[in-house]
C-alpha cells in the first residue's frame, strides 16, 4: 500500500502478511508509518494505492473480524472501566452471559478486576492502556492489531499483557504488535518486520535480526563511575569483568541491543 499526506509518503508500496497463530512485531522509528498502517487496518484511512484484506476481507466489512488497540486512547471518560467494555463488547456482537465472562476473564488477566468500577477518565494512563486492549481482546477475535499496548505499563502489566497475546495467538490469532522495544518481541516469540520511512525494509526472526547484534555489560562502582563492554556474549563477559575488577561492584547492568542498534546495522548492511 502507499498513503500519502501532502508532501509526506506514510506509507510507500508497503507489503504485509500475518499468518493465524502468528504474531509480527512492527518495529520502527516516530513516523516511520507504524499507525498509519493501523489506521489503514481499521478502516479509518483509506490508502492511495494498494489494499489490505483482513481474513479475505475488506477493512469495512472486516469489524468483528479485528480487535484494535490504537495508540492514541480511545475511552469515553464519563463511563466506568466495566461499562466501557459492557459497550465495546455488545458493538463486537456479544450476548450478555458471554460478554460477562469476557469481562470477568480479560479483568483478571490484565489486572482491571479492582478498577472496573472506576471512570476511565480518572485512570493512570497504564490502567487506560490496559482497558483499551482488553476492549480489542473481548470477542476473541481472529486478527489483533495492537499499538504499543504496553506502553507506560509497570513490569508486571507489561508481563500479564505479553502473556495475554501469546495465549490469543496461541489460539490461532493473526497478531500484528508495534513496539519500540525489542526485547518484547523475544518474550513474545514474534517474528520482526522492521519499517523505514513507510517501508518495510527487514523481515524475520528475532535472532536472525537482533540475535547477532551486540549488547552491553556495564559495572558500577562505590564512586558513582561505570566500566562499560560493548560484547556479543553478555554473560560471560560479564562473568569476566566481575572476576577481574579490582574494586568493589556497586551495581551491574546488561543492555540488550536497541532498535537503533537495529537501524544501524540495518543501514551498514550486518543484517540482511
Ligand atoms: P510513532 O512511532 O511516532 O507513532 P509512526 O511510525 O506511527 O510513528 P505515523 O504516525 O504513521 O508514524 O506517521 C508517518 C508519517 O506520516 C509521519 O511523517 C507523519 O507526520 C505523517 N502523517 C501521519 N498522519 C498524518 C496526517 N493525518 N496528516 C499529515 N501527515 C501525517
Amino acid at each position: 500500500m502507499t498513503k500519502r499526506y501532502g508532501l509526506v509518503t506514510a506509507l510507500d508500496r508497503l507489503t504485509l502478511r500475518v499468518e493465524p497463530g502468528e504474531i509480527v512485531g512492527l518495529v520502527g522509528h516516530n513516523g516511520a508509518g507504524k499507525t498509519t498502517l493501523v489506521e489503514i487496518i481499521s478502516g479509518l484511512v483509506r490508502p492511495d494505492s494498494g489494499t489490505v484484506l483482513i481474513t479475505g476481507h475488506p477493512p469495512k466489512q472486516a469489524r468483528g473480524l479485528v480487535g484494535i488497540a490504537p495508540q492514541n486512547l480511545a475511552l469515553y471518560p464519563s463511563i466506568t472501566v466495566h461499562e466501557h467494555l459492557e459497550l465495546y463488547g455488545r458493538l463486537a456482537g456479544l450476548r450478555r452471559r458471554a460478554l460477562s465472562a469476557a469481562i470477568d476473564d480479560l479483568a483478571l488477566g490484565l489486572g482491571l478486576t479492582e478498577i472496573l468500577d472506576r471512570s476511565t477518565g480518572v485512570l493512570s494512563g497504564g490502567q487506560q492502556r490496559r482497558t483499551q486492549a482488553a476492549a480489542a481482546l473481548l470477542n476473541r477475535p481472529p486478527v489483533l492489531v495492537l499499538d504499543e499496548p504496553t506502553a507506560g505499563a509497570d513490569l508486571s502489566t507489561r508481563q500479564a499483557m505479553l502473556d495475554l497475546i501469546k495465549q490469543r495467538a496461541g489460539e490461532g490469532a493473526a497478531v500484528l504488535y508495534t513496539t519500540h522495544y525489542l526485547p518484547e518481541l523475544t518474550d513474545l516469540d514474534a517474528s520482526i518486520a522492521v519499517i523505514r520511512q513507510g517501508s518495510v525494509v527487514a523481515r524475520g526472526n528475532y535472532d536472525e535480526l537482533v540475535g547477532g547484534l551486540p549488547g552491553e555489560v556495564v559495572l558500577h562502582y562505590e564512586d558513582g563511575s561505570a566500566r562499560r563492554v560493548t560484547t556479543h556474549d553478555p554473560a560471560s563477559e560479564l562473568i569476566t569483568m566481575l572476576s577481574a575488577s579490582e574494586r568493589p561492584v556497586t551495581g551491574v547492568d546488561v543492555n540488550h541491543a536497541t532498535l537503533d542498534d537495529l537501524y544501524q546495522a540495518l543501514a551498514v548492511g550486518h543484517v540482511a
